[in-house]
């Protein structure tokens, strides 16, 4: 028989469980009969999933457009795509990932047989935020899914026509018996957070990883926290394409990207990188930014005035137009900035990009040093003895040497962050482990008792002795 389905959750009230309760009582108590596990399961759900994203391409473009003011070449290739890519790299290398592997016995226990093997975990939380809406709940998921768990995503209110997208479509593709939707806020996300689960998987902010943290702690739960920080860009060399890179990875999403380059730390005189960039971010988004196709918009009244109190923090030497009533604001370049401000205080998540000179490359390293590791560092430089110091150096979730941004969308590089930035991380096999049990597995005849030398009394060890 299989387990009482509402053990897991607090006894409901009245007769009446909430909706979100009964929705979690039914999942569960399909998980627990194991439904998820074969492989043929996961490569089914993974495939449907994809049939999802090809199916409804264009309803999830516009969706993001909607939230976020995201060009369709930008929204499939950062949204959609990574997606896909996770879901074929799992297809290939499903097999391999779920197979065992024998260990060694030491001699004194033979004969054994001793293997190591990933198990699903049961049920797993997904709580998304608004920046990448898509990619954020579907790469998670794909872990989730490959690795032979049920699911509940709970994607960003603040994203809502992509949240309202998932929790129409996901559920025509896939097993509706161990994957769910749960759309809503902060008191959505309370109620989520008070029930037991196997794993919860956040990507968000500091604030909302502690909340997580502590209602984990409730339950014992383990959690994946995918955060953010401020990426810096130390640049030691002034090639045109060093300025063409970090532009493009920090005004993408209009800067909204949580391992976009935070700020820029220029080793001597900043005057021709600000000048290449100005010049490149012309050639991007043309003379008027605001109403450029390929510029996305600030997600909320709340972050774009956050957005525009910065700009009092130092002095504006590109950009600085904005329009209230679209919510977008011009890729806007600034130099001497006051540290003590928001501006450097905080995760700018904006297309605000501040540039800062050092005297030299050590003054770059101290600077970083000196602040919380982010989720990314990166380095422009040709130098592969700047390259060396550098990834030995600084403290980050990910090092990355002249191709800001790329790292991303390699399924084999775990992705997450380290310290405040993080705990944990994904992609490709990563995701699987993370959301597996490692198991291990032994097993050894009784028909010969070959440990009747081990056991009390000790008179054999006292004779050692
Ligand atoms: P957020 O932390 O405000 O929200 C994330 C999710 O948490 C949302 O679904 C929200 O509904 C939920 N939430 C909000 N308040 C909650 C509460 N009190 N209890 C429980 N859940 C709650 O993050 P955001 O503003 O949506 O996203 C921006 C942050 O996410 C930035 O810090 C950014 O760096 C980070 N981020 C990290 C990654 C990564 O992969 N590491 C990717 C994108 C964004």
């Amino acid at each position: 028989p299989l387990p009482d389905p509402v053990g897991d959750f607090a006894p409901p009230v009245d007769e009446h469980p909430s909706k979100i309760a009964a929705t979690l009582a039914s999942l569960r108590h399909s998980a627990d009969s194991r439904i998820t596990h074969p492989r043929r399961f996961r490569v089914q759900q993974l495939r449907a999933l994809e049939k999802m994203l090809d199916e409804h391409l264009d309803d999830f473009l516009s969706a993001l457009n909607e939230d976020l003011g995201k060009g369709a070449t930008e929204a499939k290739f950062s949204e959609v795509d990574v997606v896909r890519a996770e879901i074929d790299f799992a297809l290939r290398h499903l097999a391999e990932w779920m197979d065992h592997t024998n260990v060694k016995v030491p001699l004194a226990l033979q004969p054994a047989m001793a293997k190591v093997e990933p198990r699903p975990l049961g049920v797993v939380l997904i709580i998304g935020p608004w920046n990448y809406p898509l990619q954020l709940m579907l790469a998670p998921l794909v872990a989730a899914i490959a690795a032979g768990n049920a699911a509940v995503l709970k994607p960003s209110e603040i994203a809502p026509a992509t949240s309202g997208a998932l929790a129409k479509f996901l559920p025509l593709y896939l097993d509706n018996r161990v994957y769910a939707v749960i759309e809503g806020g902060v008191d959505t996300a309370t109620e989520l957070l008070a029930a037991r689960w196997d794993h919860i998987f956040l990507t968000g902010g500091e604030k909302v990883a502690k909340v997580v943290a502590a209602a984990a702690a409730k339950h014992l739960t383990p959690t994946t926290l995918e955060l953010g920080g401020k990426s810096p860009a130390v640049v030691d060399n002034q090639l045109p394409a060093v300025a063409k890179r970090l532009a493009y990875a920090k005004f993408m999403n209009a800067g909204q990207t949580c391992v976009a380059p935070d700020y820029v730390l220029s080793i001597g005189d900043s005057a021709p990188l600000i000048e290449r960039l100005s010049q490149t971010i012309h050639s991007f988004y043309g003379k008027d930014p605001l109403t450029h196709p390929d510029f996305g918009r600030i997600a909320s009244h709340r972050h774009f005035q956050r957005l525009l109190d910065m700009f009092e923090q130092g002095e504006v030497v590109h950009g600085g137009q904005y329009d209230e009533t679209t919510l977008r604001i011009a890729p806007t370049i600034m130099r001497n900035v006051d540290l003590d401000g928001t501006l450097m205080q905080e995760e700018i998540f904006g297309p605000i990009l501040p540039v800062i000179e050092v005297a030299t490359f050590e003054e770059a390293l101290e600077f970083i040093a000196a602040r919380p590791a982010p989720l990314a560092a990166y380095l422009m430089s040709e130098s592969p003895r700047l390259q060396s110091i550098f990834s030995d150096r600084v403290r980050a979730g990910a090092i990355v040497h002249n191709a800001p941004l790329a790292q991303m969308i390699i399924p084999s590089l775990p992705f997450g962050g380290v310290g405040p930035s993080g705990m944990g991380s994904y992609h490709g096999k990563h995701g699987f482990d993370r959301l597996s049990q490692i198991r291990s597995e032994l097993s050894k005849t009784t028909v010969v008792d070959t440990l009747s030398a081990i056991y009390p009394p000790y008179s054999w060890a006292k004779r050692k002795i």
